[in-house]
């Protein structure tokens, strides 16, 4: 077969792959430390399962006493803030209203000087001596090789990673990987008249009781999560859609058409159960994406885990933080009147604490100049389940930006940068991490 495939002739010093919450982070962290950056993304927006997977709420940004995830996270939030009219004071479960928070990751990133490629897929790579030499990317135009001294991977399915052969788990050893959602925005509610409790998710919603109807099979009383993003318009995360391998296009392709029925099903009995603020209500949008809450979770030269959460451990190379509950959804073995995994237990923090994500969790042994950011960092699933949250994705990418660039600009590998160096300019851009030494 005679393949063409076409070499862009820029040689950048930063490549990012993923243009969602790590990927906006980290392309804006690279740029701003002086690098040339190309963020490829595969859709025709940023802002990853937060505007393609339309996840209608932001996770905490504070431990409920302070805030956590800050500068960039910080810089993207209160930007939105403004745009959406919320107060200052805002800072946990700021529901999304999608086509704004894509304005503010668009003004964030091109601000920067990142150039950004839409519609550009990552499929293969070209590695040597345990580099990467360019990533190849599909697109319209067929096969572009783009170059670059650093790669930072922000695919939200360690795509990057796996191509290199950079060693992963996914899942558990049965196979169990969370449950995904097709998320959706229903608008022309009138909620003027209704108690917001009968339609939020909780013992009392509507939600449960539509549950147990057997006129609506698909729908899930066990996982509902509305935000209201205006008085007319809910944004809805709800039913658990069994997937086995978040990569297989296969087995997306039918959970996305299964998922747009859930949702329309959602609705009807909606109508039927609270007709007076349902019943001019229709659905504006599903997500273009399937809400993939876990996929590859790449094995780097430290694994955080599940002790380390319990210990709320601080560490010496730490570059960011996180005070996130372990939020690990249902999968194939659990069962379908449970919300949650029975393996995984669900454990929560109390105000002010948290613990530290170490630089060595974004790099692999594997490879020279890679570095992961957001969902897919080395961690163990019960963890995992915990930053995944869109601020920490933030916070785990601009580490990841200011690790490349400074590598690139010293053309070193990413093994020899001090985490000192990152903590540094972290500190410097008001970052919440502590100081327990040095690495
Ligand atoms: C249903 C659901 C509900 C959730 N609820 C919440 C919530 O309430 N609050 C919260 O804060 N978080 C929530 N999360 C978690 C959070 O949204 C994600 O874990 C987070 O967005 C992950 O960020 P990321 O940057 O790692 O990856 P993603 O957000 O997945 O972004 C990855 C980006 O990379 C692009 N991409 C993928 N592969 C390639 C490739 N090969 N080449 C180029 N581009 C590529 C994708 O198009 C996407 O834009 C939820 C997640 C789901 C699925």
């Amino acid at each position: 077969m005679d393949i063409k495939v076409s070499v862009s002739e820029k040689i950048y010093d930063v490549i990012v792959a993923g243009g969602g919450p790590s990927g906006c982070a980290a392309a804006v962290a690279a740029a701003r430390n002086g690098a040339s950056v190309l963020l490829i993304e595969a859709s025709y927006c940023l802002g990853g399962m937060g505007t393609i997977g339309m996840v209608p709420s932001f996770a905490p940004f504070t431990d409920k006493e302070k805030v956590i995830s800050k500068s960039i996270a910080e810089e993207i939030v209160v930007k939105y803030k403004k745009l959406m009219g919320r107060a200052d004071e805002d800072w946990d479960w700021l529901p999304i209203s999608f086509e704004l928070l894509k304005s503010v990751y668009d003004e964030i990133v091109t601000e920067s000087g990142v150039k950004v490629l839409f519609g550009s897929t990552v499929c293969a790579v070209n590695t040597e001596n345990k580099k990467i030499k360019s990533v190849i990317a599909s697109a319209k135009g067929g096969l572009t090789e783009y170059r670059a001294k650093m790669f930072v991977d922000c695919t939200g399915d360690a795509d990057i990673a796996a191509l290199c052969g950079v060693p992963f788990e996914c899942g558990d050893n049965n196979g169990n990987i969370q449950a995904s959602s097709l998320c959706f925005i229903i608008s022309g509610v009138d909620m003027s008249e209704c108690d917001w409790w009968d339609v939020h998710s909780g013992p009392k919603s509507i939600w449960e009781k539509m549950g147990d109807n057997p006129k609506y099979p698909l729908i899930d009383k066990n996982h509902f999560v509305i935000a209201k993003i205006d008085e007319n318009t809910l944004g809805v995360n709800a039913g658990h859609l069994l997937v086995e391998n978040a990569t297989d296009k296969e087995e997306i392709s039918e959970k996305m058409i299964l998922g747009r029925k859930v949702a329309a099903q959602y609705l009807e009995a909606a109508k039927e159960y609270l007709p007076d603020v349902f019943k001019n209500a229709f659905i504006v949008s599903t997500a273009p994406n399937l809400g993939i809450r876990e996929s590859r979770r790449i094995i780097g030269k430290y694994v955080l885990s599940i002790d380390d959460y319990i210990a709320r451990r601080n560490f010496d190379d730490e570059i960011a933080r996180n005070c996130y509950w372990i939020d690990c959804h249902r999968s194939k073995d659990d069962s379908v009147n449970s919300a949650q995994s029975k393996t995984v237990p669900q454990l929560h923090y109390d105000a002010g604490e948290s613990h530290g994500i170490p630089w060595r969790c974004l790099i692999s042994e594997k490879m020279e100049n890679l570095v992961v950011a957001g969902r897919t960092i080395s961690a163990d699933r019960a963890v995992m389940a915990a930053i995944r949250v869109m601020p920490v994705c933030m916070t785990t990418g601009e580490a990841a930006g200011i690790g490349a660039a400074i590598a690139a600009m010293e053309d070193i590998s990413i093994h020899s940068l001090k985490a000192s160096k990152i903590r540094k300019i972290l500190k410097l851009n008001g970052a919440y991490i502590k100081d327990c030494g040095e690495l």
